[in-house]
């Protein structure tokens, strides 16, 4: 469970995650994680300046501006981020190498939320391979 703050964010998760692949035991094989919510996404991106994330929520708010016009709005008014969810996607699958999460020098797993503050539950799976 994370607990967002802000209306859109980008929170680096990558520590919790990590965690549950040392809880494992796991050495070689893959992680998943998702986020079991239509309006939020797990991307892997830049986890140095924070002013990425901040960047790309602004990007897709400029691509996909809420009040828009969409069909959805007429339900619950937030057609807008259950799009730019969908474009981001809800999961990532990161390579576990000795043990560890497999990532870049500058790569981190974010949650990014597009429709809060909110409880968000993700789920990390562990296979070994
Ligand atoms: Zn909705």
């Amino acid at each position: 469970m994370v607990e967002t703050r802000e209306t859109r964010e980008t929170r680096d998760i990558t520590e919790e995650v990590r965690r549950v692949v040392k809880a494992s035991g796991v050495r070689d094989g893959l992680c998943h994680v998702m986020v079991l919510h239509a309006t939020a996404a797990v991307v892997v991106n830049e986890n140095d300046d924070p002013n990425i994330g901040v960047d790309l929520v602004d990007a897709l708010e400029r691509l996909v501006p809420k009040g828009g016009g969409w069909l959805h709005d007429r339900v619950d008014g937030n057609a807008h981020a259950h799009i730019q969810a969908a474009i981001l996607g809800p999961s990532e699958t990161v390579p576990i190498d000795e043990g560890d999460l497999q990532l870049g020098t500058w790569q981190g797993i974010m949650l990014v939320e597009l429709e809060g503050p909110r409880r968000r539950r993700l789920v990390v799976r562990i296979v070994e391979a």
